[in-house]
Order: structure tokens, then sequence, then C-alpha cells
């Protein structure tokens, strides 16, 4: 298996929550010698510093003091969450029969069939009771745990005519036999290694147990849960941390909370980048507003693919292709972000450094997503283009996409975070 690829994967499969992942993305920023900021001190910052910051434990922000001379800020910006079920406070239900079940809610738009007949567990955030006060830990039950049975097509013979999940009865999962109480609340405590009475809450996913892979005839797809948007989110991730300096401050951003409209306090509309870059504005002497018109985000949130079976989805004249490079997004609603200067902007970088690209936009029935760059825009207004790689299957617990577009986005994000570009205030930019 391609390095790349075998990478991409083991970031997946450590990172069953949004937790996990903005922690992993953590770990190998402290690796590389950045300095963890935390939002309620006061910052100095030095030239040619390295920082990072987080928000809730599920989103981060880090960046890059430039050595030389910088104007503006160089973003690119994914998500660090996926459609899940949540696991309700009080999450046990006992029965019918012998049966012990968890009561859960859906977390984002999923494909609700995809969750059925396949190991899960459960993962994300506990909160405990410690001497000095409350802590947050990981906690990830790491073992085949749950599973939601299908109704036999014996009992249903309308299964295979479509079916109207839903999600109270449908999709509720099995815990185990016995009904006695509290075996959950056991688990969890045991996997956050604390006694179960300093157990004081959680905010706890299902997760999918079987690891990504390499599949396909020339091993040219990769496929696994979560690919939207940690696919996105490791390939700027490391196109940030590889890039050499250009022109700007190169800032990488992990937002939690897309898959349910991002108005949280951690996600993009929210104040964290806001108020993040007004802080780094401060602390460098610099107009915030002025650096602002010279910055250019890339948002990155995967992109829908050609179907195989229903081509007919995509619309006629821009039909993403796996393994086809960097998806351009367009939405005349605005709902992405591109406009023709954004587009040109970052095509130019893209085939400066020879990284393919290809155009999407909805079928004009079809409303399609949204995503981070338009809701970021109206905190932080900047030039923005939408991007993403294709895939298939989107929001199922199991997507599948192209091995070779971690690659090109990641070049395209380290070209990206590489440039000068310098608008000359009549919609034109310098790129250099
Ligand atoms: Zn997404």
């Amino acid at each position: 298996m391609e390095h790349m690829t075998k990478a991409l994967l083991a970031l997946i499969e450590k990172s069953p929550s949004p937790f996990h992942a903005a922690a992993n993305l953590a770990g190998e920023l402290e690796a590389a010698g950045y300095v963890r900021l935390r939002e309620e001190e006061l910052w100095t910052l030095a030239r040619g510093g390295r920082y990072f910051v987080e928000r809730n434990g599920s989103s981060l922000l880090a960046f890059r003091a430039p050595q030389g001379e910088w104007r503006g800020f160089l973003l690119t910006a994914a998500h660090s969450d996926s459609p899940s079920f949540k696991l309700k406070p009080q999450g046990e239900l006992t029965g019918p029969e012998n049966y012990l079940r968890l009561n859960t809610e859906p977390y984002g738009g999923m494909l609700m069939s995809t969750w059925l007949d396949r190991p899960l567990s459960v993962a994300g955030r506990a909160v405990v009771r410690t001497e000095r006060g409350i802590e947050s830990r990981l906690v990830d039950v790491d073992r085949d745990l749950l599973v939601i049975p299908s109704v036999a097509i014996h009992m249903n013979r309308e299964a295979n005519r479509g079916h109207a999940w839903d999600p109270k009865t449908d999709l509720t999962p099995l815990l185990g036999l016995g009904t006695e109480k509290g075996v959950l609340r056991r688990l969890i405590a045991e996997a956050a290694a604390i006694s179960e009475e300093d157990l004081l809450g959680g905010d706890l996913f299902l997760y999918l147990r079987q690891p990504g892979t390499v599949l396909g005839a020339k091993r040219e797809l990769v496929a696994g849960p979560r690919l939207d948007d940690l696919q996105c989110a490791f390939a700027c991730f490391h196109g940030f941390l590889e890039a050499e300096e250009g022109g700007g401050m190169p800032v990488f951003c992990l937002f939690d909370n897309e898959e349910v409209g991002s108005a949280t306090r951690q996600g993009a509309d929210g104040t964290f980048l806001q108020e993040v870059l007004g802080r780094i504005c401060a602390a460098l002497g610099r107009d915030c507003p002025a650096e602002l018109a010279a910055s250019v985000m890339v948002s990155a949130d995967n992109a829908h693919a050609v179907h195989p079976n229903h081509p007919e989805y995509a619309d006629g004249g821009h039909r993403p292709r796996l393994n086809g490079g960097v998806v351009v997004k367009h939405s005349a609603s605005q709902r992405y972000t591109t406009d023709a200067v954004s587009g040109a902007l970052f095509r130019e970088i893209c085939r400066r450094a020879g990284v393919p690209t290809q155009e999407f936009a909805n079928r004009s029935d079809l409303p399609g997503g949204s995503t981070l760059g338009n809701i970021s825009n109206t905190h932080v207004s900047l030039t923005t283009v939408d991007v993403g790689l294709a895939q298939l299957a989107m929001h199922s617990a199991w997507e599948t996409a192209g091995a070779e577009d971690t690659g090109y986005l990641l070049r395209a994000a380290g070209a990206f975070y590489g440039s000068v570009l310098r608008p000359d205030g009549q919609g034109g930019w310098e790129i250099r």
C-alpha cells in the first residue's frame, strides 16, 4: 500500500471521534515543535514561531509566524466530524425480552442503512471528577461492542423495495443480553481508566470498527469510514506542515460540527477563527482588516464523484472522476464560496504545481450540500475557494475515494502555502 494512503488510513483508524482527530493532529504538531497556546492566556508571538490552539478539544487552528516579510493569511480548512449516532445521557434501554440496547440520536445526515449489520463501538470524550475539579479525557471502547441488526428478509418481504428508516427504532444498537443497567457506564469508565463514581458525563459517538482499506484492480481506490472529511484534513494538514515559506502567514483550520451546521462555539459558525486571527494581528502589531483583505482561504471538503451505477445524478458538464485531481466546487446560491476570481487563483496555483483540477456543480434540480467556506465567511470575510476530493457514497459509514487524490490535494495545499499572493485591488491577484 502506498505510504500516503497508509498514513491516511492510520489517522482515520485512530480518530474514531472528532476529539480523537483533533488530539492526533495536536500530537503531530507538538512532535513537529509547535507550541500549544491556550485561549485563556495572553499570547506573545515571535517571528518564526510555530503555534496551535484548540477549542473544545475538537477544533484546532495551527499557524506559523513567517521569518520574512508577509501580508495576509493563507488558510486551509477541513472538518473533524463525520455523521454518526450520539449516545443520549441515559443511554441504556432494557428489553424487549432480554436485550440491552443503546439510546442514540443521529448526528448529521447519514445514510442510515449503512450502519446496520457491522461491528460498531463507542468513542468520544468523557468528563471525569478529579481532586482539582473536572477533567476531559479521550475515551474509546476499543473493541467490537455493538451491532444494529437488520430485520430478516423472511420477516419483511418489502425490505428490498425501499425503506423509510426510523432512527428511534430501526437504528437502535444492541449492546448485549441481560437486563441489568449500568453496563455501558462500566465500559466507559474502564476505557477511561477511572472509577465509575468519577464518570460525570460524555460526548460519545458510535463508530464503525472495520479499518479502511485499499481496493480496485490496480489498488486505485481507498475505502473506509470518515473519508469525509479526514481525507481533506490529512492532505491540508500535511501540505501545511511540509510547505516552504510563502508570502503570507500559513494557517491550518480543523473545525468540528460541520455535519450539524457549524453553529457551535468550536464550529466554523463560531468565533474561533475570527478571534484567533484577531489575536495574531494584535500580537504582531498588524491591522486585521487589512490583513484579511490580502488573505485567501481554501475550504476543503469532499465532493461527489460521478456514481458508476447512477451517473444521472451528476450534472451534464460537471462530472468529477476519482483520481481526477482536486475538485473546485461551484454553486450559484453561494453554498460554495468559489467565484471566478478565487477559482482561477486556486487553479493557477495547481497548474504551476502540476496538480490536476476538475470542476463540480450540482445538477440544477438538486440543492446539494453546504460546507465550511460560506459559513466561515460570515465571520471572517476573505477571498475563499471551495474545493474537495471526489468520493462515492458520501455520508455512508463506509465511503470510497481515489487513492491518488489525497496526494494531489496535499501538493496543492503545499503550493498554496508556499505562494506569494497579492491582491491588486481591482479583482486581480499577483501570484508568485
Ligand atoms: Zn464534509
